[in-house]
């Protein structure tokens, strides 16, 4: 079979590239090996779907080149997302800091897309694992149900994060076949786990969840901070996780909204044990245990000045070092992808590979947690989409 346009993977990406590709009448085949499209739109947001965010700029990415992404987020941004939303009276709303969520479910956005692909006469191969890619004088993608020509085709393959949903390494394996270089993977936006002698410490401390701020390797996130069984989850450790790597401190401001030097002197008189007041500003348990390692429980008028400064100190900059992720089978993304100077910003087509386009995860280019991913794929499939 011959199309204009093969689209491999029915996620986000390569889903919004086949209505672009349609709508300027390309024929358009979208291969996937799964039952259906769209398993992660369905599952992001916790089955809500936070598909864009208001705020979104180059500076919420994480990629070798951070300004790649700007022609894509500006040729496709989120008011061009909530206008196709706006034409399905689909509703949808701000939660906080920009990030938008529909206010009915993820099931609402996958029926737009649904909607728009057939009316566009998109065609799909569900069921179908993509084997390869072959190039002579076009291209032709590989399929275990047979093979397909084209003269462009577009790599949506996601990356190596839920395999259970669908993920391979595919797009990775196509880019290298074809020389173009991919940057180190990791996984991202992801759990951070304890080694034994901190588990030891925490583990039972499962459910505490505090506001907190972290430094890792000098980039700042926040949001709360919660234990979990083997280590710690959260906002604040998924952000911190995109820029953790193994050995790493974090620097977590236990106390971001108070200066507890100023705390502690106001009340220095005081004949409460620290314990016990700190447990008003932090959850009970993580208090004691905190004051408990740190052994340093008194009633706050015994300690000295220089005590109470280094004390608070160490709440403003607490260490901790977890010892591992908790890999692709937990993590949002994946970290790294297509190395971003093998492919023009402007279309996402491959500079040495005239015909073949990259789009989505499976680029270096690392969105924030709050929307900026999905985002991302919606801007990067637009924009292959109205080049392929
Ligand atoms: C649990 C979870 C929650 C998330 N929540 C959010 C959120 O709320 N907001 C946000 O912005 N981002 C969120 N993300 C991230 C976001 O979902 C992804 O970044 C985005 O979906 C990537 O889109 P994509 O089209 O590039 O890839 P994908 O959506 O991964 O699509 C790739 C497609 O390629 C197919 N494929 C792979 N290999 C083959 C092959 N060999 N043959 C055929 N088909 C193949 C896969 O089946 C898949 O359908 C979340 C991710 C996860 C895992």
């Amino acid at each position: 079979m011959k199309k204009d346009v093969v689209i491999i993977g029915a996620g986000a990406s390569g889903i919004i590239c086949a209505i672009e590709a349609a709508r300027r009448g390309r024929s358009v085949l979208v291969i996937d090996h799964m039952d259906s499209i769209g398993s992660k739109i369905r599952i992001s947001g916790g089955g809500r779907c936070n598909f864009s965010n208001l705020h979104v700029s180059s500076g919420n990415y994480h990629s070798n080149n951070r300004d790649f992404c700007r022609s894509a987020l500006a040729q496709f941004r989120p008011s061009d997302f909530t206008e196709l939303l706006d034409r399905y009276h689909i509703g949808y709303r701000e939660k906080t800091d920009g990030q938008l969520f529909c206010t009915g479910s993820s099931a609402d956005i996958l029926n737009v897309l649904k909607l728009e692909t057939s009316r566009l006469g998109v065609s799909f191969s569900l069921r179908t694992t993509v084997r390869g890619l072959r190039r002579d004088h076009s291209m032709e993608v590989l399929t275990d149900r047979g093979s397909y020509r084209a003269a462009s085709v577009v790599v949506a393959t996601g990356g190596l994060s839920y395999p259970g949903l669908g993920a391979t390494g595919l797009g990775h394996v196509i880019a290298r076949q074809f020389g173009i270089k991919v940057t180190r993977l990791r996984p991202g936006l992801v759990p951070l786990t304890f080694d034994r002698k901190n588990a030891g410490r925490y583990s039972d401390l499962s459910g505490a969840s505090l506001p907190v701020e972290i430094i890792c390797r000098g980039h700042r996130t926040s949001g709360s901070m919660l234990f979990t069984h083997g280590g710690l989850s959260g906002p604040a450790i998924l952000r911190a996780s995109l820029s953790w790597e193994p050995g790493d401190d974090l620097a977590i401001n236990l106390v971001p909204d108070l200066d507890m030097h100023v705390f502690f002197q106001e009340r220095h008189h005081s004949k409460i044990l620290l314990s016990n007041l700190l447990s008003s500003l932090l959850p009970k348990r993580f208090a004691h245990r905190w004051v408990e390692l740190e052994s340093v429980d008194q009633p706050l008028c015994r300690f000295g000045h220089k005590e109470l400064l280094q004390i608070a100190a160490r709440l403003h900059d607490w260490r901790l070092r977890p010892s591992a992720t908790g890999g692709y089978e937990k993590a949002e993304v994946t970290v790294g992808g297509v190395d971003t100077s093998e492919l023009s910003s402007k279309t996402m087509e491959a500079k040495s590979v005239p015909g073949l386009y990259f789009t989505g995860e499976v680029i270096d280019v690392t969105g924030d947690l709050g929307g900026y991913n999905l985002q991302w794929a919606w801007s990067s499939g637009f924009v292959a989409g109205h080049h392929a």
